[in-house]
């Protein structure tokens, strides 16, 4: 497992996310969860951006980075439910970890989100029946139609 001091280093290092503890709390303990390997492979070159909702803008500058340069963009929601921003962050980090966010010729969107939900299940933040109820109830409130078959593991 990566270390405490290595986590926190990285939770410090995401300036997007500093006055919001309830992302820090949540991202910090998926990170401790993962293997030395998947922690280094998911924040190598990792920039998280975050807002909260009703904020409309932010702008950020960072320098070059060699590599793949890997953003993951959170709306910071004050009532979201503790295990439901962790699914998120997980599987999020999930789709990180397959290191793309396009699907190649022929293949179904569907792949890319099986991957990032069984790493998020891998890293111990498994979706349950709640936390689809909590996600498709939150995303009607804003009319957003979402497909019935989604794959929810
Ligand atoms: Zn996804």
């Amino acid at each position: 497992m990566v270390s405490k001091k290595q986590v926190n280093k990285f939770v410090k290092s995401q300036e997007s996310i500093q006055f919001y503890k309830k992302i820090q709390g949540a991202l910090t303990e998926v990170l401790q969860a993962m293997p030395n390997e998947d922690f280094h492979k998911v924040t190598k070159n990792l920039k998280i951006i975050s807002l909260q909702e009703g904020i409309i803008g932010q702008a950020m500058v960072f320098p070059n980075s060699k590599g793949k340069f890997k953003v993951v963009s959170i709306v910071y929601v004050p009532k979201i439910p503790m295990n439901v921003l962790k699914f998120i962050i997980a599987h999020e980090l999930g789709h990180i970890h397959q290191g793309r966010h396009n699907t190649k010729k022929g293949e179904n969107i569907y792949i890319l989100e099986k991957h990032a939900n069984k790493m998020a299940k891998k890293w111990g933040f498994p979706p349950t029946e709640k936390t689809w109820e909590w996600i498709f109830k939150y995303m009607k409130k804003y009319k957003i139609k979402w497909p019935k078959d989604w794959p929810k593991e």
